[in-house]
């Protein structure tokens, strides 16, 4: 990390951007927030696009030929066009809206997976992911006759990479993985899994539901097939988020979901379908919340992003080592600098997560204690739940330093 870029970002102008993180909580203590992995905060231009969108411009999209459709279609558009370069994909029709990562993934393995497979075929995931991306696939493997086969992990969180020629098989129909682990924090070699999977002709499937915060992601750089990531992580809001698929993949995939919008046209008969995106995107969308998350998009952009890496590079290194100094504090996930993102799970002997989330509580420091919805890594380090603190770029070492005095004072309680 280079300290001189990190101190070229300037945290406090970052923060007042994000109203919420100026208010108190809990016993008239300061916010602070280290729930990011969760959900992240929003800043004022966020949640001024959204109010301005439902004051001044609201109406429907597509279907509208008055002078407020129009405006609310071409906002609409505009923000997919600006996810398409914020993903780097090639064309914004390649960009699907959806409600979030959970719904992109339930997406692909509903209408490009499922047709596909046959008894005897196998998916291929990672014992770091989230339930959201080993559900929707089950569901698909478990109608067809089809198993989910999973690459290991190692002690420290990592993937054990050289497992995986050996787990790829002609059978292989898909390979999902998390670009970062949600629980462990692990940046993952996307690129890598991609080139062995396509070597085999076999897809790829990100979930970037928390890459998508923090690394500049690049859909073609890394090569995969579909990447999926929600609006709320990214400082837009709840209930929008975005799937990218190559469009040779989407073009040939049928109807997810069936009603207006994402037909060319309709008879009793027979009904032809809308090229994609609109023949995924069924029924009224969340036009204001693709409004909202165009301007995370833009807000994101505005950023200094090399100064936003270093300063979350120096968080996490500065956050792990004051919780390592804390006598019976354990460090879940611990993979090398550069390869993991600013998310430190954690367990403290003798105390259970939940005692600490409530003490840590007290103090007005928002963190998440549980499985977070990983169990599959949680059995992997026979532990029930860690306590998770996850930082965003409007972080500093003072969240990091009252998360430590917290931590200590529930060791006194409890310990
Ligand atoms: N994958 C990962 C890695 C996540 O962290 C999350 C959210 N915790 C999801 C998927 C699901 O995202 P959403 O609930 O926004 O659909």
């Amino acid at each position: 990390m280079s300290t001189a870029v990190a101190a070229r970002f300037d945290v406090a102008r970052v923060r007042a951007e994000f109203p919420v993180l100026a208010r108190a909580v809990r016993n008239g203590k300061p916010l602070v927030y280290l729930d990011n992995a969760a959900t992240a905060q929003k800043p004022r231009s966020v949640i001024e696009a959204t109010r301005s969108f439902y004051a001044e411009d609201y109406a429907s999209v597509h279907r509208g030929v008055h002078f407020l459709s129009e405006r609310a279609t071409v906002a609409y558009e505009a923000a997919r066009a600006r996810a398409a370069r914020f993903l780097g994909a090639a064309s914004p029709s390649e960009i699907v809206f959806v409600r979030g990562t959970t719904e992109a993934i339930n997406l692909v393995a509903a209408s490009y997976l499922r047709p596909r497979l046959q008894p005897g075929d196998e998916v291929l995931l990672t014992t770091m992911e989230h339930h959201s991306n080993i559900v929707p696939w089950q569901l698909a493997c478990e109608e067809k006759g089809a198993k989910v086969r999973v690459l290991p992990i190692d002690r420290a969180g990592v993937l054990q990479l050289d497992q995986l020629p050996g787990l790829l098989s002609d059978r292989t129909r898909m390979v999902g993985v998390a670009h970062i682990s949600n629980s462990l924090g692990t940046i993952n070699p996307v690129r890598e899994i991609v080139e062995a999977a396509h070597a085999r002709g076999i897809p790829v499937t990100v979930d970037g539901a928390q890459a998508a915060p923090h690394l500049s992601v690049d859909v073609r750089e890394l090569g995969c097939d579909f990447y999926a990531c929600s609006g709320h992580k990214m400082f837009g809001p709840t209930g929008i988020g975005l799937l990218y698929g190559r469009a040779e993949l989407l073009d040939a995939m049928p109807p997810y979901q069936g009603g207006g919008s994402m037909i060319a046209n309709v008879t009793f008969e027979k009904t032809r379908y809308a090229e994609a995106p609109a023949r995924f995107e069924a029924g009224t969308p969340d036009i204001a919340g693709a409004i909202g998350l165009g301007a995370a998009i833009d807000y994101l952009g505005s950023l200094p992003w090399d100064a936003v890496e270093a300063h979350e590079a120096d968080l996490l290194a500065y956050a792990t080592a004051r919780l390592r100094e804390i006598p019976g504090v354990a460090i879940v996930g611990e993979a090398p600098a550069g390869q993991k993102a600013c998310v430190i799970s954690f367990t403290m002997e003798g105390v259970h997560p939940h005692d600490l989330g409530t003490v840590v509580d007290q103090e007005g420091i928002a963190v998440r204690t549980g499985h977070h919805c990983t169990q599959p890594v949680m059995d992997f380090f026979g532990i029930p739940a860690t306590t998770r603190a996850s930082f965003a770029f409007y972080n500093t070492r003072e969240d990091a330093d009252a998360l430590a005095r917290a931590v200590r004072k529930a060791r006194e309680l409890f310990g």
